[in-house]
């Protein structure tokens, strides 16, 4: 194994950069519980979930082109019998395995060579240790992800229309409703993306009350490629303005998880309870919240260019309609009722029909095969 390009070291020694999470914890290992290999816009995106701050170091190999993770003082709680989990983008598989100096390894199998161009080490909040790898060189064919779900079938989008019925959600100065713009935005939306090719369904297409548990449990049973959940919001001060979308937050994910139980997720022959079922839906929880991340990711552009928006556009929340372990899933406020310029916006259908056309282009964005032809 020859190291071609050391590429990172975090701090001076071989292990540095993290401070201990804490010092009653310091001695105890950090569990991996989990990894998880993405598309990103880079190319690709490893995440390590972790049970609590660890020092890590990269590098990378050649022939063949690996990129290698090491995690000092922790110990691999990954699921047993296996040695290796499906990779994305130009990243083959990822392999992993306990060192005996108390390291645990995971390496990453290349397509092409690569460079780190992203590292995010987490914080207390959130152990994970993130890295984005982009080819240098040119990846032969699109390769294919493997999904946890079939590919090349017709894509399943689930549009929620927020409130309805007895629940009125927000009122804007002038009367309008919020409940009512947001069916009028996904009546459109089904429109929009059915004129696209895909499937849509909708948990209201008139003016009732669906309970929240209900949305979700629907999304799940039509077996969503993805929630898109509209509403509109309000302020006290009236000043506030524009959309923003939420992704679900590490505390969310946490309710999800404890919620996980009902949800009646199939995972094969793992039994329904137990520690190996709590990391595989860990695994499902992260690569979902990801999915859902990079939705939003590419949601944000498209909105900008029909509707004005609100500062740190991309927000994270413990909203219900959220929750699903394995529905990506985003909840988009396309305004404030409370201010004068967005209610006469979002009351006006031809602005709302161009937010529809905007989410319908990020849609198509999002399930586009990955460009990955990087130049040389
Ligand atoms: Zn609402």
């Amino acid at each position: 194994m020859t190291t071609t390009r050391r590429s990172l070291l975090f701090g001076a020694g071989a292990f540095a950069g993290l401070a201990a999470a804490n010092s009653a914890w310091a001695d105890a290992p950090a569990l991996v519980h989990g990894v998880v290999v993405s598309p990103a816009s880079a190319g690709a995106r490893v995440t390590l979930a972790l049970s609590q701050q660890a020092q890590a170091r990269t590098f990378f190999l050649s022939a063949p082109d690996r990129f290698v993770i090491d995690i000092a003082q922790s110990r691999l709680a990954l699921p047993p019998g296996a040695s290796e989990g499906p990779g994305a983008g130009f990243v083959q598989r990822y392999r992993y395995a306990q060192q005996a100096d108390g390291v645990s390894r995971v390496v990453l199998d290349l397509m092409v060579p690569a460079r780190l161009v992203r590292q995010d080490l987490g914080g207390r909040r959130a152990p994970e240790l993130s890295f984005d790898l982009a080819p240098t060189a040119p990846v032969a064919a699109a390769p294919v992800r493997q999904e946890f779900r079939p590919s090349g079938r017709q894509r399943t989008i689930v549009v929620d229309a927020g409130h309805g019925g007895r629940d009125p959600g927000a009122i804007g100065a002038t009367g309008t409703r919020e409940k009512d713009v947001v069916l009028d935005a996904a009546l459109q939306l089904r429109r929009a993306l059915e004129s696209r090719g895909y499937r849509v369904a909708l948990t209201r297409n008139d003016d009732t009350f669906v309970p929240l548990e209900d949305r979700v449990r629907f999304a799940r049973s039509h077996n969503a490629d993805l929630f898109i959940s509209i509403h509109a919001d309000s302020h006290a001060n009236p000043e506030a303005q524009g959309a923003s979308v939420y992704t679900l937050s590490e505390r969310g994910a946490d309710r999800a998880q404890n919620m996980a139980q009902n949800w009646n997720i199939d995972f094969g022959d793992t039994p329904r309870q137990g520690v190996t079922r709590d990391i595989l839906l860990d695994l499902y929880q992260r690569e979902t919240t990801n999915r859902s991340s990079q939705f939003a990711q590419t949601l944000i552009p498209c909105l900008s260019q029909v509707s004005p928006l609100l500062r740190n556009t991309h927000r994270n929340a413990g909203f219900f309609v959220l929750l699903a372990p394995d529905v990506p899933a985003v909840l988009i406020e396309t305004g404030f009722l409370s201010n004068v310029t967005d209610e006469r916006r979002l009351s006006d259908p031809r602005a709302r029909q161009a937010m529809a056309e905007a989410m319908a282009q990020a849609v198509e964005a999002y399930f586009a095969p990955p460009q990955l032809q990087a130049s040389a």
